[in-house]
């Protein structure tokens, strides 16, 4: 599809809505904006604006719809899938001044933001009067409207689910310019087709989001989390289903091998407190008494050690080593990509059972095709995060065994009953496997609400389908 290049009379007419301070022309765009965190794919807009109020948002949208001009949102740029790159140029819309807390609303637990705010912030403001918002995706300098276009998941996922969940209604301008309203205050909806689900994870496709209100829950008052090591990851691996299905409901269940917790030492320059050995569960549990955590804790360390073939359970529940085996966990994506040249992603997600079969495969992939494939995951909810490294392959043999290596990948979590992504999303890298996984009816149905909100294809064009 071919776009209207913009003008200067373009500019000085976005100029004329936003303030020509808030617009910054292609000579003088920063290389940042031009990719994601992943850097797998890049592309300059014509222009960056930064806007500050939805009404800008709905006025550059009713122009761009009229004059057909490509946007695309971005929030922090934390994204892994490419899907906030402009790769048809036109406008890129910078969220990240759009970024107050409008309110906090004790009696319907309840919180409304601009999408611009960061996830920090968010926990920071509710934890400090007694709330907790309870989803926990590893990169807090992500904004809350890439969280939600993105569906993020994260730590917590398996106790408190991911960001859908936490979404209680939506402003979303559409392409066209027009605002609506849906869900809001309201616990339940039965109310008609699900539009603000639809907005969640749709990667800035189908509405531009202004403004969330999100659930939240009293904060727990105590939290513990215990380092298990195993002899072999097979050991730690088999465990997992047997936790969660033990009767207490944990926070996080992680897994981690030495391989990975030694790059991320690197990378922090410490230790970690005993890790000494091949693979571990992180799992940590809240609450609001110290006894139902003690007995969390007791029940999962004697099942661990007694049952399981854990080597032994440390717990850790002073802040210092809260800090350091969590950090060295959140630590994971930074310290493997300090570690080679280029990395690509799989972000799988498995039913629990399949995750060690899936990681064996893994290996033998990597001993197959020669190259490095570190990872790690949230095993409590069978989301998987696969490093393909480059280290020093050319260009050619790297991008040939990266495809090959894809291929085989995605085809084999398929045969698991596995999807693309746990919660990354497609953006543009993902988009062949999303087709190969879901086929034609499916690609066309999503096509077709594509173009029920965005008929002349203007908002992030190029992206999912
Ligand atoms: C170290 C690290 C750890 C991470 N850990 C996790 C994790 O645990 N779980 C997880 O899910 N992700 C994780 N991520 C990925 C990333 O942080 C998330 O995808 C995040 O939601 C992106 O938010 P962002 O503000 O950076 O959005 P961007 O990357 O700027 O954009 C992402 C998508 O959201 C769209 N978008 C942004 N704002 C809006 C808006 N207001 N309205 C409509 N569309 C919008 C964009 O168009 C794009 O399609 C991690 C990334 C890093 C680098």
């Amino acid at each position: 599809m071919t776009y209207k290049i913009l003008t200067k009379e373009d500019i000085a007419t976005l100029g004329r809505i936003v303030g020509t301070e808030h617009i910054i022309l292609k000579k003088d765009i920063a290389i940042d904006l031009t990719h994601d965190e992943l850097g797998a794919v890049s592309a300059y807009p014509e222009i960056v604006i930064e806007v500050n109020q939805t009404k800008q948002v709905s006025a550059i949208m009713k122009y761009a719809f009229q004059e057909h001009i490509p946007v695309t949102v971005r929030g922090s740029g934390t994204g892994l899938v490419g899907a906030c790159v402009p790769i048809e140029g036109g406008i890129l819309l910078d969220m990240t001044k759009l970024n107050n807390i409008i309110e906090l609303d004790p009696i319907n637990m309840t919180l409304r933001v601009e999408p611009g705010v960061l996830l920090m912030e968010i926990a920071e403001y509710v934890e400090k009067e007694g709330y907790f918002y309870a989803p926990d995706p590893g990169e807090k300098s992500a904004t809350i409207g890439g969280n939600i276009a993105t569906n993020a998941g994260g730590m917590r996922a398996v106790k408190y689910g991911v960001t859908r969940d936490w979404i209680r209604g939506l402003e979303v301008v559409l392409p066209n310019g027009e605002t609506i309203q849906t869900g809001g205050k309201i616990v339940k909806n039965s109310s008609g087709y699900a539009i603000k689900d639809l907005i969640i994870g749709s990667e800035g496709t189908l509405g531009i989001i202004t403004e969330a209100t999100l659930k939240l829950i009293q904060k727990p008052k105590k939290s513990v989390s215990m380092l298990i090591p195993f002899l072999n990851r097979e050991d730690a691996i088999e465990a997992v289903p047997q936790v969660i299905s033990a009767h207490s409901l944990p926070t996080a269940v992680e897994f981690l091998e030495a391989s990975s917790l030694r790059f991320s030492e690197e990378f922090l320059g410490k230790r970690i407190p005993h890790a000494n050995y091949d693979a571990y569960l992180l799992i940590s549990f809240d609450g609001t008494t110290q006894s139902q955590i003690d007995s969390d804790v007791d029940i999962i360390s004697d099942m661990c050690v007694n049952q399981l073939g854990a080597i032994d359970v440390y717990l850790v529940d002073t802040e210092e080593r809260m800090s350091s085996v969590w950090s060295a966990r959140g630590a994971f994506l930074e310290a493997i990509k300090a570690s080679t040249t280029e990395i690509d992603e799989c972000d799988v997600v498995l039913p629990r059972e399949y995750i060690g079969p899936y990681l064996a495969f893994t290996d033998a992939l990597s001993q197959e095709l020669g190259i490095r494939i570190p990872y790690f995951g949230h095993a409590g909810d069978g989301n998987l995060h696969i490093y393909f490294c480059k280290d020093d392959l050319s260009d050619g043999v790297w991008q040939k065994k990266r495809d090959i290596g894809f291929e085989k990948m995605y085809e084999k979590a398929f045969t698991y009953g596995g999807l693309v992504s746990g919660e990354h999303g497609i953006g543009y890298v993902k988009k062949t496997y999303l087709e190969k996984q879901v086929g034609q009816t499916q690609i066309k149905l999503m096509q077709g609400i594509k173009k029920v909100f965005d008929p002349t294809n203007i908002l992030n064009p190029g992206k999912i389908t």
